[in-house]
């Protein structure tokens, strides 16, 4: 991958409100969108579910990563983005489909 595909792929993910968040406490690189302030969608690559010991344990357990979808650590890093202006709300875009 060049650089240059790689920031027009970033820029592409700024575009649609995701911005790229990584767990404070276990490093896993997720992207993140605001759909409003209450409500965050989260998109796990494989390799951040095991990189999150969160994730990686509810996989162990039968694959049920989709009844967690966030480890709480994550969470907390995902509002200090927003804090912080690094990820924004996306509001108005609820009820749009
Ligand atoms: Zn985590």
């Amino acid at each position: 991958m060049t650089r240059a595909d790689t920031l027009a792929e970033r820029h592409a993910y700024l575009e649609g409100g995701l911005a790229e968040v990584r767990c404070g406490r276990c490093g896993a690189d997720v992207r993140a969108r605001k759909l409003s302030p209450r409500h965050t969608s989260v998109q796990w690559s494989t390799r951040a579910e095991r990189a999150c010991a969160v994730l990686a344990a509810a996989a162990a357990a039968g694959g049920v990563t989709a009844l967690v979808p966030t480890c709480p650590d994550l969470r907390d890093s995902i509002d200090r983005a927003v804090c912080e202006g690094r990820l924004a709300v996306s509001e108005g875009h609820l009820g749009a489909a």
